[in-house]
């Protein structure tokens, strides 16, 4: 199969496009690399089975394009983490509203199958143990940022649907809850990169707000399998899923998690929100979800644990400072690349 994948030089996009070049597809990857890296591809496309187009998914001519070559399409451009949201929200929002649009269109128009990446900010503040795909969102008002987001990513999932169910689109929606693990970039605010480089680099751990929140992590090796299970699930059409590992831990255990499986002499700060995101910011309390649908639906199982992501996320980082470290004493670039030939995170 071909394979359009949208953001797919991403995070969860680039471990998304090893899981199908490994199973001998072919992707297309479309990525404005705003916050996508080319690097994350680098060995997929060296394998001939993927290749790497720079562009943008509110381009009409260029995604037509992508699409007719394509058989299906995951949908995964988006802004990125809760601080690039909240200091770009004009961005993201627009980048999410007319991509979303865009991709839609461009897949029902030409007949593929069209899969959108969703969020788990869908729900908001609702903080209930185990949202199911019907709970209700609970959200401040669209002038706080984080809900701009929630709001745009909403915006993608009812249009993804609505072609579904008013144009017979073929469309599934998958709502992403915490993925983690290698690629997971720290700068846009996401907690466990930020917490594992921290660690290695032996500076105090900057847990927000008291540490009581609490998140539900999923490894990008599960994460990525509900995906391809749900785009191949003929079932699975017009409806979206929650895609995510539910058992839950608090910030402040996941920092003391990270210093104890690194091995780190590190402390662990606490930052008061307005510090870390500026005034007025909301935080979830928590956000653990239901999965039985995608579980009854697929057959998928949450395989991989937290402490799994954390000494994943270690390794890499520690492989990328190593690949830094050498760089600055040669003088010269180091082309940093994780190697898929022998990819604990790609199925054989
Ligand atoms: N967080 C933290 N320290 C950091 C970065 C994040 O304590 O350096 C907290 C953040 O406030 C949130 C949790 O970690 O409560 C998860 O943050 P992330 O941005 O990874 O995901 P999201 O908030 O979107 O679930």
């Amino acid at each position: 199969m071909r394979y359009l994948i949208t953001g797919g030089a991403g995070f969860v996009g680039s471990h998304l496009t090893d899981a199908l070049v490994a199973r001998g597809d072919e992707v297309l990857v479309l990525d404005d690399l705003s916050t996508g890296n080319a690097e994350n591809v680098a060995d997929a496309v060296a394998t001939g089975q993927a290749q790497l187009v720079e562009g943008s998914v509110c381009d009409v001519e260029m995604v037509d394009e992508c699409m007719e070559w394509a058989d299906a399409c995951f949908h995964l451009a988006s802004a990125v983490g809760v601080k690039l949201i909240v200091q770009h929200s004009v961005d993201s929002l627009n980048r999410s509203v007319r991509g979303s649009q865009v991709v839609t269109e461009g897949a029902h128009r030409l007949g593929r199958r069209l899969l959108y990446a969703s969020t788990s900010e869908i729900y908001g503040k609702n903080g209930s143990s185990g949202l199911t795909e019907h709970s209700d969102r609970v959200l401040g008002p669209p002038s706080t940022a984080r809900w701009s987001y929630s709001t745009g990513k909403a915006f993608g999932e009812a249009i993804v649907l609505g072609y579904h169910r008013e144009r017979e689109a073929d469309t599934v929606v998958a709502r992403l809850f915490n993925a983690v693990g290698p690629r997971q970039t720290g700068a846009y605010g996401m907690v466990l990169p930020r917490f594992v480089v921290q660690a290695l680099e032996g500076q105090d751990l900057t847990v927000y707000g008291d540490g009581s929140q609490s998140r539900c992590f999923s490894h990008v090796y599960d994460t990525t399998r509900a995906l391809v299970m749900l785009m191949d699930e003929e079932g699975a059409r017009g409806t979206a899923f929650n895609v995510g590992r539910s058992s839950e831990i608090t910030i402040l255990e996941l920092a003391e998690a990270v210093i104890e499986r690194t091995g780190s002499s590190s402390g662990i700060q606490m930052v008061p929100y307005e510090e870390a995101y500026g005034e007025g910011f909301e935080e979830l309390g928590r956000r653990c979800p239901d999965t039985t649908a995608l579980e009854q639906m697929t057959g998928w199982r949450s395989t991989r644990g937290v402490e799994e992501a954390i000494d994943d996320v270690a390794a890499f980082e520690r492989k990328r400072a190593a690949a830094d470290a050498l760089s600055t004493a040669d003088g010269e670039i180091v082309e940093f690349s994780e190697g898929t030939a022998a990819d604990p995170l790609v199925d054989a």
